[in-house]
C-alpha cells in the first residue's frame, strides 16, 4: 500500500519514490523494494500513463474507481491520451513501452528550477510533478522556466529533482517550441475539465477535411490525404515533423503520412495511436476550428 499523499500536480512516481524514502527502505535493493510492496518490478518511465506497470502502482494506493480516474488525470500524463481511446479512455491499459513506436519526444524526467524552490518552501520537498513531462513540454506553465534535465534521466532513479540542482541542464527549444508550450497545456487542462472535448474537437477535424465517411476510409481517397499531409508538413515545418516522428527524418524514405494514419482507419487502427498523431493535427488547425477557439 502506497500511503504517502500526492502534492499537487506530482507523478504518481514522484509519490512511489517519497514513500520508498520516507519509510526508510532505501538501503534495500531495488527489486527487493518492488517485491516486499507487491509490485512488478519496472522502470519508471514518465510518458507512459496507460502502462500496466503504472497502473500497478496506482491500484496500491487503495483508491475508489473514481479516485482511480481523478489521480490519473492529475498525477499522470493520461489527459492527452483520451485523444487516442475510446471515451473514458482511462479504464484502458497498455503492454509496457510500446506506445512510444515512431515517436520521436524527449522523454527524460524534467523539472523547473523555481517550482523546486517553491516546492521545499511550501512543503518541504520538491517533487516531480507531471505538467513538466506532457508531450513535449520544455517550459514551466507557471514560471514560464525553461525546463532542466539530465541524460540519466531517461529512467527515473529513487531521486527527486533536488538531486539533479546541480548537474541538470536547461532544455534546447526549437522555433515551433514556443508556441506548443501554451498550446499544450491547454490542451490538457481542457481534457481534464471536459473529458468530451476529444470527442467533439475528433469530429470537428473529420468534417473539416471532409473525411466523415465511415471508416475505413476508401483507398481512393489516399491521393487526396497525400497532398494534404504535404500541406501539413509545409504549414507546421520539416523541423518540427522530423523532430517528433521518427518517420519525417530526412534520412527515411518510407514516410509515414500523419494523416492518413490517423483518420483513415486503415493503418494500425486495432492499436491505440499515441496521442502526438491528433495533437499535430490539432496544432495544425486550431486557426480553424471552433472547438479550439481558447487555445489560440
Ligand atoms: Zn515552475
Amino acid at each position: 500500500m502506497i500511503r504517502v499523499g500526492l502534492l499537487p500536480d506530482e507523478h504518481v512516481y514522484s509519490a512511489f519514490v517519497r514513500e520508498r524514502m520516507l519509510c526508510g527502505q532505501m538501503h534495500i535493493n531495488t527489486r527487493r523494494f518492488f517485491e516486499i510492496n507487491g509490485i512488478a518490478y519496472h522502470q519508471m518511465h514518465s510518458q507512459l500513463p496507460l502502462n500496466t506497470d503504472l497502473m500497478g502502482i496506482i491500484r496500491r494506493m487503495g483508491l475508489s474507481p473514481e479516485q482511480v480516474l481523478h489521480t490519473q488525470l492529475e498525477h499522470t500524463t493520461v489527459s492527452l491520451w483520451l485523444l487516442s481511446t475510446p471515451l473514458c479512455g482511462a479504464q484502458y491499459t497498455m503492454p509496457n513501452n510500446m506506445a512510444h513506436a515512431g515517436i520521436n519526444l524527449d522523454k527524460r524526467w524534467r523539472f523547473c528550477p523555481q517550482c523546486v524552490a517553491a516546492d521545499k518552501a511550501l512543503y518541504g520537498v520538491s517533487y516531480w510533478h507531471s505538467a513538466h513531462h506532457l508531450c513535449g513540454a520544455k517550459i514551466c506553465p507557471i514560471h514560464d522556466q525553461i525546463l532542466h534535465t539530465h541524460d540519466e534521466l531517461r529512467i527515473l532513479p529513487f531521486t527527486l529533482p533536488h538531486h539533479w540542482s546541480d548537474i541538470a541542464e536547461a532544455m534546447t527549444l526549437q522555433l515551433w517550441d514556443v508556441a506548443w508550450q501554451p498550446f499544450i497545456y491547454r490542451v490538457a487542462q481542457t481534457i481534464k475539465a471536459d473529458p468530451l472535448w476529444p470527442n467533439r474537437v475528433k469530429a470537428q477535424i473529420r468534417r473539416y477535411l471532409n473525411c466523415e465517411s465511415e471508416l475505413p476510409l476508401q483507398q481512393k481517397e489516399r491521393k487526396r490525404f497525400d497532398q494534404l499531409a504535404r500541406q501539413m508538413t509545409a504549414d507546421l515545418g520539416q523541423e518540427y515533423m522530423a523532430e517528433l516522428f521518427s518517420s519525417s527524418r530526412p534520412d527515411r524514405s518510407l514516410k509515414t503520412n500523419i494523416l492518413w494514419a490517423t483518420l483513415s482507419g486503415q493503418v494500425g487502427s486495432a492499436k491505440i495511436r499515441h496521442p502526438l498523431f491528433w495533437l499535430t493535427i490539432i496544432f495544425w488547425l486550431r486557426n480553424e476550428l471552433s472547438e479550439c477557439q481558447h487555445l489560440i
